[in-house]
This record gives C-alpha cells, sequence and structure tokens, in this order.
C-alpha cells in the first residue's frame, strides 16, 4: 500500500494556516479539510442543544457522531465558536473519537492537506509532508480583526488579541495533544510574510518533502 500523500499544516490561531493549507490543496489537486471546524462543531452543536462544552460526556458523544454536513453549520466562526472548540478540544475523548474522522477523510482520495494543532504529531505522525504555520501574537491578532471586520462581526483589537492568547494558552498547556512543532515539520514564520510569499515557501517546502518521500 502506498502512504497517503498527507500535508500536515499545523500551528496556533490565526496563523494564516487555513488561507495556505487552502491553496496549497488546490495546488497539489487534492482535497483539503480544515479540523479546526470538527471542534467547532461539537462545541457549537453542544452550545445550540443548550448544553456545555466542557461536559466529556455529552462532548464526546456528539464528536463520534460527527458528520462532514455538520461542518457546513453557519455559526463555526466567531469568538463563541473559537472558544467553545478550544473547550471541547481539551476533552481526550473528544480528540479521540475524532482521529478516526480525520485518518477516513485522507485515505478517501489517497491524501490531503489538513491543518490544525496535531496532524503532523498526533494525527499522521507519519505525514511526509509536515509545516508549522506560525506568526507573532500581535499580527495574529491583528488579522484576525481584520477578518471579522471584513465580515461585519464587531470587535475591538484589545479584545480579540485577548482571546488570541487565551486560546493559545489552553492548546498550548493541555495535556492531551498540545499544540507542538514536530521536529520534522518545517517552520513557516508568516510574520513578515505577505501571503504569497508565505505561500511560495510552504510550496518549495512541501514540493521538497514529497519529492524526497516518493
Ligand atoms: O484552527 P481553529 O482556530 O479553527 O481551531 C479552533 C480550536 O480547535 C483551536 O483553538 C483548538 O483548540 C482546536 N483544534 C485542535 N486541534 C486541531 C484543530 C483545532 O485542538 N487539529
Amino acid at each position: 500500500m502506498t502512504a497517503p500523500r498527507v500535508v500536515a499544516v499545523d500551528g496556533p490561531a490565526a496563523a494564516g494556516k487555513g488561507t495556505l493549507a487552502r491553496r496549497l490543496a488546490a495546488h497539489l489537486a487534492i482535497p483539503y479539510l480544515d479540523t479546526g471546524l470538527l471542534y467547532r462543531a461539537v462545541g457549537m452543536t453542544l452550545l445550540s442543544r443548550g448544553l456545555d462544552p466542557r461536559d466529556a460526556g455529552a462532548a464526546a458523544a456528539v464528536a463520534a457522531a460527527l458528520t462532514i454536513e455538520a461542518l457546513a453549520r453557519d455559526d463555526l466562526r466567531g469568538p463563541s465558536a473559537d472558544m467553545a472548540a478550544s473547550r471541547v478540544a481539551a476533552i481526550p475523548a473528544v480528540r479521540d473519537a475524532l482521529v478516526g474522522f480525520q485518518r477516513r477523510f485522507a485515505a478517501a482520495e489517497g491524501g490531503a492537506v489538513l491543518d490544525g494543532r496535531d496532524i503532523g504529531t498526533r494525527i499522521f505522525p507519519d505525514a511526509p509532508a509536515k509545516l508549522f504555520v506560525t506568526a507573532s501574537p500581535a499580527v495574529r491578532a491583528e488579522r484576525r480583526w481584520k477578518e471579522l471586520q471584513a465580515r461585519g462581526v464587531h470587535a475591538d483589537l484589545a479584545t480579540v488579541r485577548h482571546e488570541i492568547d487565551t486560546r493559545d494558552r489552553q492548546d498550548a498547556t493541555r495535556p492531551v495533544a498540545p499544540l507542538l512543532q514536530a521536529a520534522d515539520a518545517v517552520l513557516i514564520d508568516t510574520t513578515w510574510l505577505t501571503p504569497d510569499q508565505a505561500f511560495q515557501a510552504a510550496l518549495a517546502a512541501v514540493r521538497a518533502r514529497l519529492a524526497k518521500a516518493a
């Protein structure tokens, strides 16, 4: 069996990994999965049922029953989804329940680009190409703030920065699958890069890794 052509793109919130991963997938003509949406969908399903995203039993049950259709909910972006996702993501049973979903997605088409926090460390530790995409917290907060503004969501920059810092802390310090750069991931720091420069750097790294693995 040939190993699936998996490109793992990990990094903290608002580092630009979604845009990058989507462009890489289009360029390589393989599917793309934004794995943050899985945690967002679990969190928002709980909230919309009046349940607490910290309720481990309820969250694990929702995660186990998650379908691809749930990822099309229209309430998965925005501060309450951000925080609900980060809360359910710290529950080991939720993470376990979502492992199969992510592996099946990539296996179905013989490969995929997946972005998240633990793709290269836990979901696909043998992925042939791994990137760790980051940027300074100030730049990430400003990008997220602009993104919210463009969508007509009112927020002030200081609050956005505070939420990003809180989420970073939660994601990096949780005992299960914390946000971590895989030892064999290529670091792409987008702080001073335009989206095009980030894409070119990422594409060059991915091409080199895929060629080496072929
Ligand atoms: O990437 P995004 O900001 O959409 O992710 C939302 C939240 O989901 C993150 O803050 C993180 O807690 C969680 N997440 C995760 N593992 C992933 C993807 C997202 O823990 N692979």
